[in-house]
């Protein structure tokens, strides 16, 4: 056959050089293997704090680097989707605001009750089953606490066809919205003011909670916008020219200190994307 047809003109090896070359081999094995398990002990040690290897002992980004008096914030990651959900709050106020709770909201209640912090409303960016999957267990604990969503995603909260959770067989649902939200609006809750930019085309309702109070802007921008990407537009709403030119005139118009907190991934800012930002062109 005409893959063999070389195989015989292979040089030949004497024997006592394949011996040699297997010692050697064995005796750098047995030199190596002291320093590879140093170096799979410590980074077991590393990951050991880490949410890839123990999930149940995520990072809490507890100290960020905008944190002032008047707008700190804290993240959580939940699993599966690694989906960002945001605590915002005043540094003087026992209330906060819970922008888009996640899938693993035992997390985000305990993180509450370590910090004795009380939610004064949750904010949904979209309705999207990452992105609200812990509003029923947050209005369980706290019944008094609204849930607060773009006007045209609201639906989506007791629908788990098109909140897409039923494509992945968890059928979710949350409560009904308390308040529904538009463009131009301004939500305010614990102390903190939001103005309410709405960018559809990953989802037809999304919003972006704009907080303009503090130290630098933030904007909880959910999937709109990631560090170096944009959110998807293949869903049954979604619309790929409609969410860059929403990107374009509500977020790239924004001062490029402001900083960009997406629904996954690494916080960035305005002028980060407006350089780098390889999808963000229409
Ligand atoms: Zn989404």
């Amino acid at each position: 056959m005409q893959k063999y047809r070389d195989f015989p003109s292979l040089p030949m090896v004497p024997r006592s050089t394949l011996s040699q070359n297997l010692l050697v081999g064995i005796t750098m094995f047995s030199f190596a293997m002291p320093f590879y398990l140093i170096v799979e002990i410590t980074l077991y040690v590393i990951c050991a704090n880490n949410r890839y290897i123990l999930p149940n002992r995520m990072p809490l980004e507890e100290s960020n680097s905008v944190s002032s008096p008047d707008f700190r914030y804290d993240t959580i990651i939940c699993l599966p989707f690694e989906q960002n959900t945001y605590i915002a709050r005043r540094g003087d106020r026992a209330d906060c605001v819970v922008i888009d709770p996640g899938l693993e909201p035992e997390k985000i209640i305990g993180h509450l009750e370590r910090q004795a912090l009380t939610p004064a409303a949750v904010l949904n960016t979209h309705g999207h089953g990452d992105h609200i999957g812990g509003n029923a267990a947050l209005k369980q604990r706290w019944p008094e606490c609204p849930v607060v969503i773009g006007t045209r995603d609201a639906e989506k909260l007791t629908d788990p066809q098109k909140n897409l959770s039923a494509g992945f067989g968890i059928s979710l649902v949350s409560p009904p919205a308390d308040a529904t939200v538009e463009d131009g609006d301004v939500y305010e809750s614990a102390g903190l003011k939001f103005k309410v930019l709405a960018i559809p085309g990953h989802s037809i309702g999304h919003v972006v909670f704009l907080h303009e109070g503090g130290a630098a802007a933030i904007a909880f921008v959910g999937d709109v916008i990631f560090s170096g990407s944009i959110g998807r537009t293949d869903f049954p709403d979604g619309d790929h020219r409609q969410l860059v030119s929403g990107i374009h005139s509500k977020l790239f118009t924004l001062s490029d200190d402001t900083i960009l907190l997406p629904g996954h991934g690494p916080a960035t800012t305005v002028g980060e994307e407006k350089r780098s930002n390889p999808y963000a062109g229409l």
